[in-house]
């Protein structure tokens, strides 16, 4: 495939080209179909074309496109309400285009309320190994990934990295300049390693004693991904101060929010933040429609359910394939399996059979489906796995 195009090439796609997608599958103009696995990285949760979503946009579209924020948006005082009636703890929202721009609102609201307090020395947010937040800026020195930070300048001050895990060195760091701690419930790009419940609460309770707010960064795994609306809401006793939210929450419109306890929104008065596009009508409608499709009691029993399944078969391929797998990772449909063989080769040769699948660190090869799937696009995808597995027995084994 040439590259000779205008884009810059910060991306390599195959040479397949979509042109239509509808439920769990996207075709190409000569017809082509594919299962989607991955579903635009976990955001079009709703399957493709789903019609709710194509009418909100439709309706809308009609009527009102963009205002700014400079005077009142249709739908987004209503949609907000929305979002802390499902969530206990919240009271201010702020919609934002993407998920990076969820986490530097986050990140800024976390400092602002320090600073506010006269706490002008508690800038300090505290992140882990395998995080991931974004591409600006401010998110790349938030996660630390030294391949996202290479070539882009010193790195910002205020951001501490510690060992995934490492209690200690987390300890050991809380100080009276630690504004939050930043993290994801469950790890997308870091290889799809949740948390365990007791670190979630043992965090809250350490950031409680410190004065420090809990962070969550909810993009990839919340809207629905693990079988509830949000994933920490599998834990009791570990509710975030602030919490950024995108991907699946406008099923494919660019949609993002920044989600705090009122107490703490409270310093983010006008002239602290802003955005042009953030919550305009056009999002508004659709993230009305997503988040009454995502919030039903039935389609979250029905994710555990089909999440369920998942395990099953992924138990069976990794007794079938021991020397092709290696461990299974993540929570309901935000899943993965990590492998002995390249994760990018098996997902390329998966690719040439019409399955499509991403990968994330650690050698992970990550899954994040459609949550209207059913077990007959399981046992699809599943069988087209088995083929893979079978010819990458033949490959070196890889080495992490
Ligand atoms: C994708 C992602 C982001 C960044 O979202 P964008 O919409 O690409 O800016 C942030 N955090 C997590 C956990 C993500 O998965």
């Amino acid at each position: 495939m040439p590259q000779g195009d205008h884009l810059y090439d910060c991306y390599k796609p195959p040479a397949v080209e979509f042109v239509r997608g509808e439920g769990a599958y996207l075709y190409t103009e000569e017809g082509d179909r594919y299962l989607d696995f991955i579903a635009g990285i976990a955001v079009n949760g709703l399957g493709h074309g789903h019609p709710d979503l194509i009418n909100a946009v439709k309706e809308q579209s009609e009527k009102l496109w963009h205002l700014s924020n400079m005077f009142k948006i249709p739908g987004g005082r209503e949609l907000a309400k929305k979002y802390c009636d499902a969530l206990p703890w919240a009271g201010k929202v702020f919609f934002t285009n993407s998920g990076a721009e969820a986490v530097e609102c986050a990140m800024k609201t976390a400092r602002r309320y320090h600073y506010d307090k006269g706490d002008t020395e508690r800038y300090e947010i505290i992140t882990f190994t395998g995080a991931f937040h974004g591409r600006t800026l401010g998110t790349i020195n938030a996660g630390g990934n030294p391949k996202y930070l290479k070539g882009f300048g010193p790195g910002l001050p205020g951001f501490i990295h510690l060992e995934f895990g490492d209690h200690d060195a987390l300890k050991e760091h809380m100080s009276d300049k630690t504004a939050a701690v930043l993290v994801e419930p469950v790890q997308g790009e870091g290889g799809l390693r949740p948390m365990p419940d007791q670190c979630l609460r043992g965090l809250r309770e350490m950031c409680d004693e410190h004065g420090a707010l809990v962070i969550y960064d909810e993009v990839q795994c919340g809207a629905g991904r693990t079988g509830k609306l949000f994933a920490h809401q599998w834990v009791d006793g570990a509710e975030p101060d602030i919490m950024a939210a995108a991907k699946g929450i406008g099923g494919g419109f660019p949609l993002g929010a920044c989600i705090a306890k009122e107490e703490i929104a409270a310093c983010m008065v006008p002239g602290t933040h802003g955005s042009t596009y953030g919550g305009n009508p056009m999002a508004m409608a659709v993230g009305h429609a997503a988040f009454d499709l995502l919030n039903d009691p039935g389609m979250m029993a029905h994710v555990n359910k089909v999440s369920n399944f998942v395990k099953q078969q992924f138990e069976a391929l990794k007794d079938e394939f021991p020397d092709v797998v290696d461990e299974i990772r993540g929570k309901g449909l935000l899943i993965g399996l990590r492998l002995k063989k390249e994760a990018l080769a098996v997902r390329k040769n998966a690719l040439t059979k019409k399955l499509l699948l991403g990968s994330a660190g650690d050698n992970v090869m990550r899954m994040a489906p459609p949550l209207i799937i059913d077990e007959t696009h399981v046992r699809e995808a599943i069988g087209v796995l088995r083929e893979c597995f079978e010819e990458a027995r033949s490959l070196p084994d890889f080495e992490v």
